[in-house]
């Protein structure tokens, strides 16, 4: 009330609850870009699909709804095996009975990995013949060497060049209903968290534009920083990853309400789609029915070395996603070479941090190296991890409460579009960390609701060095905001997801529903 002016509008509230607007520490804006034209194959409660024969119903629908021509493709988003009740995978012949004359691609939860049809593998290139990538797996059917139709990582990130863009314009028209997929869920600040050379120019296209009403804050994908330096700057002869004056200066500020923050690395893939690296081998076969197998690294030890020894060395921050105990222990080593230390606040984030094992995050301490957790890992995947890691092992996912209590900086993010938007699951996962049939993984790390949205707000806020203008309500902060039908620190946790956004705003003004709805 002291900094209450004439034009100072007041708002009975009513009871409701005001928060600082959810800052998304980690997700892919381009993928919120894309799934607004493509089919939601998700499990419940995020999509319809219960089985083979519902997912088809869905593709089925969404082509009469989205009409393709013949040889288009047609992509749907969100497959996952275990939410299937037929006790067998998705595989070619269900999408070739629907669809011989158009590629599919069903893609895998962990956006890691896609089932194709024999249209789409023939265009990918892949047969019998076919070995699998180094860094990835092409799945085949029992007994043969013939392609199944699932393919993961090096295999599947290729495919993506045999796929017709859609143009510029196509994608500027995206940029509302994308942004909205946020604002209706109180989210003011969102992140690409892996950025690609081809959509750097969109993005800052879409900023001058006028078009975005929130923050978006991008992370270049290291593998693509070469591009985009021989785009922008193409009489620069540095080594790839060192970049001249002017793109260093390009990070740390917004312009138009768009950001450049830092590198993402990658060092391993997915832990419901068994392909991050571990250092203990799994309780369960891997992808391909290998025994003992405890996935495998994107990069040799060596170059993720020399990456972060030269990505630091420049000063820019650096955000590894890391989901397995010995992709964990490359980076830490990685880190431990280049003579990170906490005092030079490099606010180094590890994405997912998601099995850490015992003494990691002391290392994290002993480095400043920070975590960034994905605590609905427990309800989307927990039964998943259970079976494959056993309860100690998956026990440890998304250590928040001890991080915590070493005082490390914690962030929790939904990696949308591989989890729907929803900081009201993060926070009760976070509280619960009960898997879908109601098992708890790790009962003692376990947080409070404050601690919870605290991982949604100010700590995520510092994660991006805008603590001092996001992430509380404070004078003289940013009034990025969001009105909750209930407050969710007098609210059971079971019941945390019902909460329903009234309003969001962004610098004061309303962006989704409105004060009107919040006063009534
Ligand atoms: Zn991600």
């Amino acid at each position: 009330m002291a900094h209450a002016g004439p034009q100072t509008r007041h708002v009975d509230l009513q009871g409701r609850t005001l928060l600082p607007g959810f800052i998304d520490a980690h997700g892919h804006f381009a993928n919120a870009l894309q799934v607004v034209g493509w089919a939601n194959i998700q499990r419940p409660p995020a999509g319809p699909v219960t089985s083979i024969a519902s997912l088809q119903q869905v593709l089925r629908e969404h082509v009469a709804s989205h009409p393709v021509a013949k040889g288009e493709w047609v992509i749907a988003y969100g497959y996952d095996v275990d939410g299937l009740s037929d006790g067998r995978p998705l595989d070619k012949a269900d999408l070739d009975a629907l669809f011989p004359d158009n590629p599919v691609m069903v893609i895998h939860n962990s956006n890691h990995g896609a089932v194709l049809n024999s249209r789409a593998l023939a265009i990918a290139g892949y047969d019998a013949s076919t070995p699998d990538p180094t860094g990835g797996v092409i799945v085949r059917l029992p007994g043969s060497t013939e392609p199944a139709g699932l393919v993961m990582e090096t295999a599947f990130l290729p495919l993506f060049v045999h796929m017709p863009q859609p143009s510029e314009e196509e994608r500027l028209a995206q940029f509302d209903q994308a942004q909205r997929l946020y604002t209706s869920k109180g989210i003011t600040t969102v992140q690409d968290g892996a950025t690609v050379a081809g959509d750097l120019g969109l993005f800052q296209r879409a900023a001058r534009e006028g078009r975005l009403c929130i923050d978006l804050v991008l992370l270049p994908l290291v593998l693509e920083v070469p591009s985009m330096l021989r785009e922008r700057f193409p009489d620069f002869l540095g080594k790839p990853l060192e970049m001249p004056q002017p793109a260093l200066d390009a990070f740390g500020q917004y312009r138009d309400r768009l950001k450049l923050q830092g590198i993402k690395l990658l060092l391993d893939g997915s832990p419901q789609g068994k392909t991050a690296f571990w250092g203990e081998p799994l309780l369960t076969p891997g992808p391909n029915g290998e025994a003992n197998w405890r996935g495998q690294p994107v990069f040799p030890p060596e170059q993720l070395n020399e990456s972060v020894a030269q990505l630091s060395a420049q000063g820019l921050q650096m955000f590894a996603h890391c989901n397995g105990d010995a992709a964990i222990a490359m980076m830490i080593e990685a880190c431990r070479k280049a003579g990170l230390k906490p005092e030079q606040d490099h606010r180094t984030v590890i994405i997912h941090s998601q099995f850490m094992a015992p003494g990691q995050l002391e290392q994290y301490v002993e480095l400043g190296l920070h975590p960034s957790f994905f605590t609905v890992h427990a309800f989307f995947f927990g039964d998943t991890h259970l079976a494959n890691l056993g309860p100690e092992r998956a026990g440890r996912m998304s250590p928040m409460a001890s991080a915590m209590a070493l005082g490390l900086h914690c962030s929790n993010h939904n990696d949308f579009s591989v989890t729907p938007i929803e900081p009201m699951r993060m926070t009760e996962t976070a509280m619960t960390r009960r898997t879908r049939t109601g098992v708890v993984l790790g009962e003692s790390e376990r947080v409070s609701a404050e601690a919870a949205l605290r991982a949604l707000t100010i700590e995520a806020a510092w994660q991006i060095r805008e603590e001092d203008s996001k992430g509380s309500l404070a004078a003289g902060k940013r009034a990025d905001l969001v009105i909750l039908d209930a407050d969710p620190t007098a609210t059971a946790p079971e019941q945390l997801n019902a909460i329903a956004v009234v309003a969001t705003l962004k610098d004061g003004a309303c962006i989704y529903g409105s004060l009107e709805g919040a006063q009534a």
